[in-house]
């Protein structure tokens, strides 16, 4: 198996494996496809992600195999080029340039101009006649290889470089001269030798293998670690290494450097987009380090600049690269990422991928791209990730609500969000924790504080572009994000910033509108989401293309409305106990379970009963005759006991009792384990009064309903917790009796249907049984989930975290459904189930009904519907499609 890829030059690209991103990774995939459709490329070789974790995993050491195939590749760069590595006289210099399977953005190290020494920089400024670039570049390589190979702490040559302009009184790194960049040179030389005691590595081959080794290592850093958590990333993929001929667009006024995407990855508006700056090396566009131009004319124009677009300062460049937008896009179908040089006037590609988006803008190009013909509907649906739908169905900024706007940057990433200000990660992590929404303030962010932007709920920077570390980072968690606004500055000696004229401190509210880059004081009011446009052509077609229904977890009206705008064909959970918690109720809950009996107890639920009745007769209005899933009394009755004195001296008083009483017996009724202990159908099964009045409310209102003249409703009644035939028997026969009892009284009857939960793995491995009693299994995957596992969910906080970071759990279990475990009880619960009644029901309403994955594996097994919280509906509506695709 080959360990290195050519691409570019005379490489021939034919082996599939160096299009597959799992072996050359994303960067060197793509760079390969980019050669092979004529694209101008500078040559080079991709050593496979393969090569990185043998590397990892034995102990550090390149193979005799390695070396030599490196060597080949390095002559096939040399044989393009015309020049050869380490050459004093007409040297080669490349990049070495990381790149995962996924793209990882600044996670991982690139070190350019590798190749320079102090012969060959002589060598680069004859040949090139450019005797300032040669050492801006040798510069520029020294610092970057200290930082990222010998572990030099970069600052050591920000501080040199800031010392040098100011000794001369420039402003601009631009300003500096071919003799001060020289001197600088001699200055990092020197830093470098004083931090490792030992000279900046002269040898080529020294340079490059260490590059190499740096890049392998750097999977393995704790940046890129916490990015590989929070991104759900394996940690066995390693990357790959793609080794390149430089290119250079620090050659003067006609090079330059830019990022582009194919069309506005914020809107999706098809419309080039991007940023560029002359006379530049690779990061400065993205580290912020100049303010960098428009790309075209029109955003130019738009936003009121003066710096010339690309557009219009190099017209024939500018027209190549359009040329290479449209034949990108023709030939991967989506919206591309794009990292260009132009080296006196030549454009060369450096990078494509699909470019990370907004879910705005996932929706409007997938919708745009179906109207133009480059995408069938199938792609569009599995286009957009699904949870990035998160981000369009929360509230947005009341266009009509007062503003106190204090400055504006630029709109990075939209949506809104308030919060608390905290000026670093580890502040914004601890706040965060608190329950505190903060908003992180930075002059720029850096890998290293991904942690705290994870935390906050919005981001601003003061300086960096739209493709700042910040941005792109913000875009691709769904936070709102300022960036580049230059009225802020930050004080963290005294804590404090100023935006504008007002000073402002950590902790003060601040409010960023991400859309539009405004930032204001104090908190600001919100409006509910837009379902129309393109998200609802997409949600359309989703909906015919999947098979699944998809229901809501909903008990209030309100929740019931919402999750109907959402889409929601029906409740697959109604939990009934959350209407018991009403001011108004829960004193006859508690002087139901406090009562000494039976006659107690009864009293007690006769005050319960129209209040019921009332709350399911709102909710079947509601739901105009979708099915609804009501679920009986399920948690632990301690769940409802009053805790204070006060609380029990009212109750007391009302009752007629003492309070001691009242203790007592609460204290009779106090379990070690309530989530193993009386509750689900046990409460049924001792005390069937309870589910009397309940199923008596039900009936009533849904027969009361149906006489209205509203839709048929056809309850769906829920027994939770079974774990064997017996039990749900005793119960079923109890509802058909009420049943029969109400239609009597009503001289009316409904449809209804009798089921029960599956959260036990007894009652999944007794399935075929229990289903002669049931119509319809719901899977209960949070107690199915807690219970198999062992694990209680109210207490896996403790210990998930390291579970997760170790392995043991590849997600959080409580979120994503543990389809090997878990997943085998539910799917031998869904055959025996059926096995015993063939058109049983079968859904899902644990919390992984919204997950995606879990979805999938719910559509594998056959089950008819998913249930999720109404905010989740849209996302389950788009995951079914896609796993039924
Ligand atoms: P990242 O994944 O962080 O973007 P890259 O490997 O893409 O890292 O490189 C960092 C920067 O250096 C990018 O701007 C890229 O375009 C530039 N660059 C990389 N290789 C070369 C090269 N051979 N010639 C010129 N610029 C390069
Ligand atoms: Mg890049
Ligand atoms: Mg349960």
């Amino acid at each position: 198996m080959q360990t290195v890829y050519p691409f570019g030059g005379d490489a021939r690209h034919d082996d599939p494996r160096q299009r597959d991103k799992t072996v050359t990774g994303g960067k060197g995939a793509n760079l390969a496809e980019m050669a092979s459709i004529g694209l101008p490329v500078p040559p080079g070789f991709t050593i496979t992600t393969e090569e990185s974790v043998r590397y990892l995993n034995e102990g550090e050491a390149f193979s005799d195999k390695l070396r030599a195939d490196v060597a080949n590749a390095i002559a096939h760069i040399e044989r393009a080029v015309g020049k050869r590595l380490g050459d004093a006289g007409d040297p080669l210099l490349v990049s070495v340039r990381s790149g995962a399977r996924v793209s990882m953005p600044g996670m991982m190290d690139t070190v350019l101009n590798l190749g320079l020494n102090d012969a060959t920089v002589e060598g680069l400024a004859a040949n090139s006649g450019h005797k300032r670039f040669a050492w801006d570049s040798y510069r520029r390589f020294i610092q970057m290889y200290s930082d990222v190979v010998l572990g030099v702490e970069h600052g050591l040559f920000e501080e040199a470089l800031e010392i040098a302009k100011e000794d001369r009184g420039y402003f601009s790194d631009t300003e500096l001269e071919a003799k001060d960049l020289q001197a600088l040179v001699a200055e990092y030389k020197a830093i470098v030798e004083r931090e490792r005691s030992e000279p900046f590595p002269q040898d080529v081959q020294e340079q490059l293998w260490g590059a190499i080794a740096a890049v392998f290592e750097s999977w393995d850093a704790d940046r890129a670690k916490v990015y590989r958590r929070l991104n759900d990333i394996p940690s066995d993929w390693g990357t790959a290494v793609n080794v390149q001929a430089m290119v250079f667009g620090n050659m003067g006024e006609t090079s330059a450097t830019g990022v582009a995407f194919t069309r506005d990855p914020s809107t999706g508006e098809r419309a080039y987009y991007g940023e560029w700056l002359v006379n530049a090396q690779g990061e400065d566009v993205v580290a912020g380090i100049r303010t960098p131009q428009y790309l075209t004319r029109a955003r130019r124009e738009a936003a009121g600049a003066t710096l010339p677009s690309m557009e219009e300062a190099m017209p024939d460049a500018f027209a190549e690269l359009a040329r290479v937008f449209d034949l990108l896009e023709t030939h991967y179908k989506d919206m591309q990422d794009i990292e260009f040089t132009v080296q006196e006037g030549t454009l060369w590609m450096l990078q494509t991928r699909n470019g990370k988006r907004t879910a705005k803008a996932a929706l409007k190009m997938a919708v745009d791209m179906v109207a133009e013909g480059l995408i069938d509907e199938e792609t569009a649906i599995l286009r957009v990730d699904p949870m990035a739908l998160d981000q369009l169905l929360h509230p947005t900024l009341d266009p009509d609500a007062a503003r106190d706007v204090l400055a504006k940057g630029l709109p990075a990433s939209p949506g809104a969000a308030s919060g608390k200000i905290v000026l670093d990660a580890d502040t914004a992590e601890l706040w965060a924790k608190r329950e505190e929404a903060v908003i992180l303030v930075r002059v720029e962010t850096s890998p290293e504080d991904i942690h705290g932007m994870h935390a906050a709920k919005g981001i601003l920077t003061a300086r960096g572009g739209m493709t700042s570390h910040a941005a792109v980072v913000a875009r691709g968690m769904g936070r709102p994000c300022v960036s580049g606004a230059s009225a802020v500055s930050i004080n963290l000696a005294t804590r404090t910033l100023r935006i504008g004229d007002r000073e402002l401190q950590e902790g003060d509210v601040l409010t960023l509108d991400g859309a539009a880059g405004e930032i204001m004081a104090g908190r600001v009011a919100t409006i509910e989401p837009q379902m129309e446009g393109d998200f609802g052509t997409l949600m359309e077609w989703a909906d015919r293309h999947r098979r699944m229904g998809v229901r809501t977890n909903a008990e209030t009206p309100e929740d019931c409305r919402t999750a109907r705008q959402f889409g929601a064909e029906g409740i697959g959970l109604c939990r009934t106990e959350h209407m018991f918690f009403d001011a108004g109720r829960i004193s006859a809950v508690r002087a139901m379970i406090l009562a000494d009996d039976e006659a107690g107890r009864r009293a007690a639920l006769d005050r319960l009963l129209p209040e019921q009745r009332g709350d399911f007769a709102e909710i079947f209005r509601t739901m105009a005759g979708l099915p609804c899933t009501i679920r009986l009394l399920d948690p632990p009755l301690h769940e409802f006991m009053p805790t204070r004195d006060e609380e029990f001296d009212a109750l007391a008083d009302e009752l007629n009792v003492s309070a001691d009483h009242l203790k007592r017996r609460a204290s009779e009724l106090h379990e070690f384990n309530p989530m193993l202990g009386h509750r689900g159908c046990r409460l049924g099964i001792t005390f069937p009064e309870i589910y009397e009045m309940q199923a008596r409310a039900i009936f009533e209102a849904a027969c009361e309903v149906t006489g209205d003249g509203g839709e048929p409703v056809v309850p769906e009644i829920m027994i939770p917790l079974v774990a064997s035939r017996r039990e749900l028997e005793i119960l079923r026969v109890l509802v058909d009796r009420v049943a029969e009892e109400v239609f009597a009284e009503r001289g009316a009857r409904v449809d209804y249907l009798v089921g029960t939960m599956i959260e036990l793995p007894r009652a999944a491995l007794m399935a075929g049984e229990i289903a002669n009693e049931a119509r319809f299994f719901s899977f209960g995957t949070n107690d199915l989930t807690q219970t198999a596992l062992g694990v209680s969910r109210d207490d896996a906080g403790r210990f998930l975290g390291p579970y997760v970071e170790k392995g043991i759990y590849a997600r959080d279990p409580f979120v994503s459904l543990d389809i090997d475990g878990v997943g085998q009880l539910v799917e031998l619960a869904a055959e025996r189930g059926r096995a015993t009644r063939g058109d049983i029901k079968l859904g899902i309403c644990g919390e992984h009904g919204g997950d995606p994955q879990s979805i999938a594996f719910c559509e594998e097994v056959g089950l008819d519907y998913v249930s999720a919280s109404p905010y989740r509906v849209p996302i389950a509506r788009l995951a079914a499609a896609q796993a039924a695709l």
